[in-house]
């Protein structure tokens, strides 16, 4: 039934994302089979499918943002049946017996966790040695690993929830954001409006914290209650040692220490968004106020879930852009140009 999956994939890290036909394996007793509705772009997915990481290996279909309905469910499957309304994010398997799997922190199997695109398929039963992502009509996968879409919320604006939202969710939750504490969120991109969605609904005083008074007053409107220029020497100088707890999602290496002064006392950072070298760490502000810098990568299945419940509760969705899969390249061009408010959401019923 599933077999002939149609899709977008790259065939290079220099070609755009073209139509492709692949395979999908047969159905598992704990599969579930589900017919893609929306899928988000996330940055990694462009990263990817340019090998800007290096480990690219080709056809590179992305995609790790997915909502879709359940078509078929294998024999030994409890959670779900046709028709549910569900969502598949970065990971599609894990080893499930290190001490990560079993608290339910996947994404830290000490196996290595499966991501939904671009690694290892250690199921198997398909031609393919990759697992290939959600840009595509229909996805196989172990029930373990779907999670439920709360039904008061738009399909299209929670795709990216998948990645995005768990991505700032749970460093939230873990360092126990909420009423009395000052919270910064460092950057308005697809990570950072859905930092001050959370920290909002949290109950924290939250802080956007931009080069730009425009996305600061976006920010506002996302509930942000005060703006912090990083760029105004005075403004920064006034607000050393006062957060609590600062969210960083700048995508790119940068000089940490002007945003370490920020905390207070046991304060810490977080960073989420940059992938690659932080350019200048000293070790004066960690030691003056016993500051912290951590980082952290999306979220396990059991937390993903609460974090989707969560948004059912609170009514919290993406700000996204719909468009249609033939305007996937373009999109890309957009996204590393930061000309979207705040995450592109592909509509697969246009594939
Ligand atoms: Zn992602
Ligand atoms: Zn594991």
């Amino acid at each position: 039934m599933t077999k002939h999956v149609h899709g977008y994939a790259a065939h290079s890290a220099t070609s755009e994302l073209v139509p492709f036909t692949f395979e999908r394996r047969d159905p598992n007793p704990t599969d579930v089979v589900i017919d893609i509705l929306y899928c988000g772009i996330c940055h990694s997915d462009i990263h990817s499918a340019r090998n800007e990481w290096g480990w690219t290996q080709y056809p590179f279909v992305p995609g790790h943002e997915i909502v879709g309905r359940v078509i078929a469910v294998g024999t030994q499957v409890v959670k779900y049946k046709v028709g549910d309304l569900v969502g598949v994010g970065c990971l599609v398997d894990s080893c499930r017996h290190c001490h990560p799997c079993e608290e339910g922190l996947e994404q830290y199997c000490e196996n290595g966790f499966t991501g939904t695109y671009g690694n290892e398929d250690k199921i198997g039963g398909t031609p393919h040695k990759m697992t290939l992502g959600g840009y595509s009509d229909t996805i196989t996968v172990e029930e373990r690993f779907v999670l439920r879409i709360p039904s008061t919320l738009d399909p299209a604006a929670t795709a990216p929830l998948l990645c995005t939202g768990i991505t700032t969710y749970s460093p939230l939750k873990h360092w126990k954001v909420g009423p009395g504490k000052k919270v910064g969120i460092i950057g308005l991109g697809g990570l950072g409006h859905m930092g001050v969605k959370f920290a909002h609904a949290m109950g924290a005083h939250v802080v956007m914290i931009t080069t730009s008074p425009e996305k600061g007053e976006d920010a506002r409107k996302l509930g942000a209650d005060e703006v912090l220029l990083s760029k105004d020497p005075q403004a920064m100088k006034a607000a050393q040692s006062s957060f609590d707890f600062l969210l960083n999602t700048i995508p790119v290496g940068h000089d940490v220490d002007p945003y370490m002064e920020l905390l207070t006392l046991d304060g810490t950072m977080v960073v989420v968004g940059a992938v690659e070298p932080l350019t200048k760490v000293s070790g004066i502000p960690f030691i003056f106020r016993r500051r912290t810098m951590a980082g952290s990568l999306i979220g396990g299945i059991p937390e993903t879930q609460e974090m989707l419940d969560f948004c059912g509760e609170h009514n919290i969705t993406c700000d996204i852009e719909t468009i249609a899969m033939k305007d996937v390249n373009q999109a890309y061009d957009r996204t590393v140009k930061g000309d979207v408010k705040y995450r592109f959401v592909i509509d697969m019923a246009s594939l």
